[in-house]
Order: structure tokens, then C-alpha cells, then sequence
């Protein structure tokens, strides 16, 4: 979670906030939970725990907002005639890092998967997970990986082509 932090006072509004709007602002007291599972609990957002019912008030979390708003933190191409040859083992790269990072982070969403000419466009709810799917594809993959990093949207572009 990305925050500044501002021990000085500011005149009138400019009040110290965090960089990032999709994340929630200190002071949210107590459990809440979001319909898609994850759990805001000790200022940070978890996976919920199988067993445990949600408690708390209901509450939408970043990535589901993103989602709402369409805005995505990551977008990531997957192109060239070695991907298209090869679509089904790599997008089988993606599904699995997609779920293993989401056991970690619950704010880590594939938001949408869009067919192009010669790849996909993914886009999702975090950057770290676009890059994470791109080194995991160059891991197996090889080709060409690019980062491009944007701060004044807040977004991540990964470039991956062979
Ligand atoms: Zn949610």
C-alpha cells in the first residue's frame, strides 16, 4: 500500500492523500468485506479464510472498483507468431500465475483478456501481476519483455512478444 504520509499542515484543501485513489484511506475501523471475497482486516485487504464467514460491513474493494470503472493498474500484450502458435501453453502460464498471485493478493485480478490480430491484450486490477504474468512467460518463453511505467495514471504497460 503506497501512502504519503505529511507530518507538516497544509493550508486550505490541499490535504495530504494517498497517490493512489483505489486504496483505502487509513481509518477504516474494524472488519469489512467486499462481495468478491477479499476481506479488509488490520488495514490491509485478505483473501478470506474458506471457513470464516465474512463479518463487518460490506464495502467494495480497489480491485473491484477498478473493475467497475474500467480502470485498469496493468496492461499487459501477449504478441507475435510464436504466441500464436503457442496460445494455449501460454495462456496456461497465465491462468496459473493469475491464481497463484491471487492466493497472496486479493486485489490481483485479470480484468479482461481481449483477442487481437497476433496476441492478446490483458489487462489487470495490478501492475505487479502484469509484470509477474510477463516474467513468467519470458521465463518459459524467452522473446522480448518491456516495462513501461506511467505514474501519472498509475499504470504499468508489459510489452511480451516472440
Ligand atoms: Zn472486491
Amino acid at each position: 500500500m503506497v501512502t504519503v504520509s505529511n507530518r507538516t499542515k497544509v493550508k486550505g484543501d490541499r490535504t495530504p492523500r494517498s497517490m493512489d485513489v483505489y486504496h483505502e484511506k487509513e481509518g477504516i475501523k474494524g472488519s469489512s468485506y467486499c462481495e468478491c471475497g477479499a476481506v479488509f482486516r488490520g488495514k490491509r485487504w485478505q483473501n478470506a479464510s474458506g471457513d470464516q464467514q465474512p463479518e463487518g460491513r460490506k464495502l467494495v474493494c480497489p480491485a473491484c472498483r477498478r473493475i467497475a470503472d474500467r480502470t485498469p493498474a496493468g496492461i499487459l500484450t501477449l504478441q507475435g507468431d510464436f504466441f500464436t502458435k503457442h496460445e494455449a501453453e501460454i495462456n496456461n502460464i497465465v491462468r496459473n500465475t493469475e491464481q497463484t498471485y491471487y492466493q497472496k493478493n486479493p486485489l490481483a485480478k485479470v480484468m479482461e483478456t481481449r483477442k487481437e490480430d497476433n496476441g492478446v491484450t490483458i489487462t489487470t486490477t495490478d501492475g505487479k501481476l502484469a509484470q509477474k504474468i510477463g516474467r513468467e512467460v519470458f521465463k518459459s518463453y524467452r522473446g522480448d519483455l518491456n516495462f513501461m511505467w506511467s505514474q501519472s495514471e498509475d499504470l504499468v504497460r508489459v510489452a511480451w512478444s516472440r
